[in-house]
């Protein structure tokens, strides 16, 4: 069943896009093809340009039917022609630039962004010929001026990690495309069920699927969302000749978790919600961003743009000392919530992010750039990705430390 830009509701999107019953057995739940080639009757050469779409699968590098389900189910909840899917989300950042970039060309990339496409974009492009501006993307003036005539892409990221800043994206879609760039977004803080992209004019649509939308924490991977003639540049591009495809366990695990994805959402931003407006009230915390809460120096822009808050909250404890000796202070005494990097799981994850320090090894601002980071993380920020846990619970681990 493809189901894609059918009237069905989100729920049922989410759990019948891309599926059916397997034909041959009558099982219910979808298979897991774990095939590296197909027998075929096609005579063909060995390129990716002799690959006919008609023809099937041919070897699992170029394609394989558990990775194409999950892949149909994205581009269903995406509300965009295809999909295509990596091996993790820093593989679907990588795909996303070295397709659409050559030496000579210019992209504009959010000054703060996940930290592995940070320093891709300020260690790896640059040394590749492509030229790079790192622009605050909530300055729209900013995104206007940094726009040349070799622009060939803008990259943003909203809400922001670690600091929960948000992109006004039909804006910047909008200098964007006049300038005849494409437009892509890291949407993984929102997921797909917390803005839709494509109605906001973004081109390309890329999440981490190690978050939120396997939502299990116990695989990685990554997809990049668009029109199906940009998403088959990426396969002949990045799928067949880079190599970062994802595995099909995998698939699995992530089409699975993506069937309860709308309604995991909804439980992460209700609890998120909770905890936030709790830890606000706490006289040790000096300040809690979340969209949500109308305190977000960008809550407006939120309500207009998010239809889902999402589970991402960060706050701040004064200096970075303090923050520092809480952080070690819950690394003893927290119960629930893990002490650990990554997001979007069913389970609640914490961590310390120091400023300084993340200047020093992946954003590198300064000047209005580093003040309008400080504004929303001064000295440095705890994450906390609030699980499907009780709001209670959570609350009664976070209140032994804060
Ligand atoms: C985790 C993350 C990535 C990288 O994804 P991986 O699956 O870990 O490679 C990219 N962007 C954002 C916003 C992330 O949180």
């Amino acid at each position: 069943m493809t189901l894609r830009n059918t009237s069905v509701g989100l729920n049922t999107t989410a759990i019948h896009a891309g599926e059916a019953p397997d034909p041959t057995t009558g099982a219910s739940a979808p298979p897991i093809y774990m095939s590296s080639t197909y027998v075929t009757d096609q005579v063909a050469g060995f390129s990716a340009h002799d690959l006919d779409d008609e023809a099937g699968f041919l070897y699992g590098r170029w394609g394989n039917p558990t990775v194409a389900m999950l892949e149909s189910k994205l581009a269903a909840l995406e509300q965009t022609e295809d999909c295509a899917c990596f091996a993790s989300g820093m593989a679907a950042a990588t795909a996303i630039f070295l397709t659409f970039l050559s030496a000579g060309d210019h992209v504009v990339v959010s000054d703060v962004s996940y930290a592995g496409v940070a320093e891709l974009a300020r260690d790896t492009l640059p040394r590749l010929g492509i030229d790079v501006s790192l622009v605050d993307m909530s300055d729209l003036a900013a995104v206007a001026a940094s726009m040349r005539d070799n622009t060939r892409l803008v990259h943003c990221e909203s809400p922001v990690n670690p600091i929960g800043r948000l992109t006004d994206l039909a804006a910047v879609a909008g200098l964007a495309h006049q300038a005849g760039a494409l437009v892509s977004c890291d949407s993984t803080f929102a997921s797909p069920i917390g803005q839709n992209c494509k109605a906001l004019g973004v081109d390309l649509i890329m999440h981490s699927a190690t978050k939120y939308i396997g939502g299990h924490g116990d695989a990685l991977g990554g997809s990049v969302a668009g029109s199906a003639e940009n998403i088959a540049k990426m396969r002949a591009e990045a799928s067949i000749h880079h190599g970062g495809v994802m595995s099909p366990f995998n698939a699995w695990l992530i089409a699975r978790g993506a069937s309860t994805l709308p309604l995991r959402m909804k439980a992460h931003a209700d609890t998120a919600l909770k905890v936030a407006q709790w830890l606000e009230s706490r006289e040790a915390v000096t300040r809690v961003i979340y969209p949500g809460l109308p305190s977000h120096p960008q809550h407006e822009l939120a309500q207009q743009q998010m239809s889902n808050m999402s589970g991402m909250i960060s706050f701040q404890v004064g200096s970075a000392q303090q923050g520092r000796a809480i952080a070690e202070r819950l690394i003893g005494h927290l119960e629930i919530i893990h002490h650990a990097v990554s997001l979007g799981h069913h389970r609640s994850l914490i961590f310390w992010m120091e400023t300084q320090g993340l200047m020093e090894t992946s954003f590198r601002l300064q000047g209005r750039a580093l003040e309008s980071y400080r504004a929303f993380a001064g000295d440095g920020v705890f994450r906390l990705s609030v699980g499907l846990e009780d709001a209670e619970d959570l609350v009664a681990d976070l209140s032994q430390v804060l």
